[in-house]
Parts: structure tokens; sequence; C-alpha cells
């Protein structure tokens, strides 16, 4: 009997592989690019080279107030951010050639915040899979990348490899 793991599976364990090289330890982000069934780069969230991350000089936190809907009344619901990193999908727009990425797909463990989600709106992937929701940012995200014509898709079913996962603090 085969036990061999379909495309999906194969490509998100790869981006849960890459999420842990992350040294934020309020999130661990990974995300590939792939054309066909080909594998064209890897990223985590992370400072920017030559600079201290997370893992030495500590999280950047930043508080901000979310809008909430509670029981039909909107809230303002305070929140922390790190925002010592570049985020995964930034960092693989930022080290992956334009021509690679026309037509390709992005797998990420988590759903692209709205910055991301703007940035791979406009960087010429066609397909964005991801794992873990990020409720924040859903509703607008959804509706953008739905008004950009891209395909917008979370693997409910999927387990993450064992060892590759942090507890997520949203
Ligand atoms: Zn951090
Ligand atoms: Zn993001």
């Amino acid at each position: 009997m085969s036990i061999r793991k379909d495309w999906d599976t194969y490509f998100m364990d790869i981006a849960y592989m890459a999420s842990t090289r992350s040294q934020c330890s309020r999130r661990h982000v990974g995300a590939v690019l792939v054309q066909g069934k080909k594998l064209l780069g890897s990223a985590y969230n992370g400072a920017p080279m030559g600079v201290a991350d997370c893992g030495e000089a500590g999280c950047m936190i930043v508080e901000e107030f979310e809008a909430r809907v509670v029981d039909g009344k909107e809230e303002l619901v305070r929140k922390q951010r790190c925002i010592r990193t570049i985020h995964a999908e930034q960092n693989l727009i930022l080290f992956t050639d334009r021509k690679d990425r026309e037509g390709s797909t992005v797998y990420v463990t988590d759903e692209p915040c709205w910055t991301c989600a703007n940035m791979l709106a406009n960087s010429g992937v066609k397909e964005i899979v991801y794992h873990r929701p990020y409720p924040k940012d859903t509703a607008k995200v959804a509706k953008l990348l739905q008004e950009r014509g891209l395909v917008f898709r979370s693997l409910e079913a999927y387990e993450p490899p064992g060892g590759c996962v942090e507890p997520v603090q949203n």
C-alpha cells in the first residue's frame, strides 16, 4: 500500500519546515513558491539579513486596537503584534523572480495578513493555499483576492508534520 502524499500536503509540509527557521516567538510562518510541481523558493518571517532577530533582540511589540463584532456590536479590542519581522510572504517575493512567480502557487502556513495579501495580489501569483486561519483580515483579504481573480483556498483537513507547530498568539 502506498502512503504517498498528495501535492497539497507535500508543499504545505515544506512550508511548515521553512517556518521552523523563524525566530519570532509569537508566530512561526513559512511560505513556498510552486510553479507546476516545481519548488522555486521558500521563506519564513524574520528580520532583514545581518540584523538582530527576535531570538537575539526580543520581539518588537506594538499595541493596536482591532475592531471586532461581539454579539452584533462592534468593539475595539487591544491586540499586541510583533513588527520586527518581514513576513514570510514578503520575503518570498523579495527572494524570487517576477518571471518565476507569474501563474504560480504560494503555499503558506498561515492565512496572509492584509499587507501580504495586497502584495501577493500584485506579485504574479495566481493561487494562494494556506492552513491556519487569521481571522482579523480574512473578510477583506478574501474579497481582495476574489476581485483580483486569484484562487484562495485553505487546507482544512491538513495536519502539519510533528515538531513544526508553535503556539500561535493572535
Ligand atoms: Zn517577534
Ligand atoms: Zn503578512
